[in-house]
């Protein structure tokens, strides 16, 4: 550093996890795997089908406790990982809404939970309608909304269990490419509004580059992280950085590292699997 320079402070990390594992019967899904997450840091995890996302989302969730060996800091004390649940909102991969109920009492479930009165949380829940692009679909239910919409539903419910780390395991993986790029957009002003740290699982290198602030790429299974890339991309991101010089160079270097990836596991035999 050069003389006179004032060092950045760096914030201590919300979430730190080292050497984690974790087996399934004889499938080892994730071996020596560190992360750790800053507050207010948007951080994309991109990695081939199969690595293990899911299961490090399910640790992180506090769904799933890890092979023993490892350590896991929360707040910069010692925890488990089952101690996350209910520090963390968390959005799975295969967010079901209840079809049952309707968009303000999908959205409104994480505060009945936590204790909350169904009219006290109506009344909260119809203040975040228009943000969500929901405003005037509360009677609505699941099956009546565009595939964007039930997203949104799903992420307003996330946002309601008001928590500082949220992880998302690929929110728009479903949606088709227009739908995705305006919730991308869409997802990056709420998350400057609310100032949450997020985790975001995808397998689409365009959405961990456009969204993130660091991406994390990992390895084929047994998953780890095996290259972690800042994204020195101006905020607000605009759709024109998708087409930079930087943006491109970022992509062609994840890309060629996932598809190291992924020749591994296919070469293994174990690469086919839809998500
Ligand atoms: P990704 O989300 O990256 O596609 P997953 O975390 O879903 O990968 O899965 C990683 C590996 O662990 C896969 O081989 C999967 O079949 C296996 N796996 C995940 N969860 C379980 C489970 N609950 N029981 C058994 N195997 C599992
Ligand atoms: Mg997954």
């Amino acid at each position: 550093m050069a003389a006179g320079t004032i060092p950045t402070p760096v914030a201590e990390p919300f979430v730190e996890m080292r050497d984690i594992a974790k087996t399934f019967g004889t499938v080892k899904a994730l071996a020596g795997l560190n992360l750790s997450i800053r507050p207010g840091e948007l951080v994309t995890v991109v990695g081939p089908s199969g690595c293990g996302k899911s299961t490090l989302f399910n640790i992180l969730a506090g769904l799933e406790e890890p092979d023993p060996g490892h350590t896991l800091h929360f707040r910069g004390k010692p925890s488990t990982a089952s101690a996350l649940l209910g520090q963390v909102a968390f959005m799975p991969q295969r967010d079901l809404l209840f079809p049952w109920r309707n968009v303000i009492d999908n959205a409104i479930l994480p505060l009945e939970v936590q204790g909350k009165s169904r009219d006290e949380a109506r009344k909260l829940a119809l203040q975040m309608l228009p943000e969500f692009g929901l405003a005037g679909f509360e009677k609505q239910y699941p099956h009546e909304l565009s595939g964007g919409m039930r997203q949104r539903v799903a992420l307003m419910r996330t946002f309601m269990f008001e928590r500082e780390l949220m992880l998302l395991d690929e929110p728009f993986g479903a949606l088709d490419a227009l739908t995705r790029a305006m919730m991308q957009r869409w997802l990056l002003d709420v998350w400057a509004k609310h100032k949450r740290t997020v985790l975001f699982i995808t397998h689409d290198v365009d959405e961990a580059i456009f969204l993130g602030d660091r991406i994390l790429v990992m390895t084929s299974r047994p998953g780890h992280i095996k290259l972690e890339e800042k994204v020195d991309l101006p905020r607000p991101r605009h759709p024109d950085v998708l087409t930079s010089t930087a943006f491109i160079e970022l992509k062609k270097k994840l890309l060629a590292s996932i598809e190291e990836e992924s020749m591994k596991a296919f070469a293994a035999g174990s690469a086919i699997k839809t998500h």
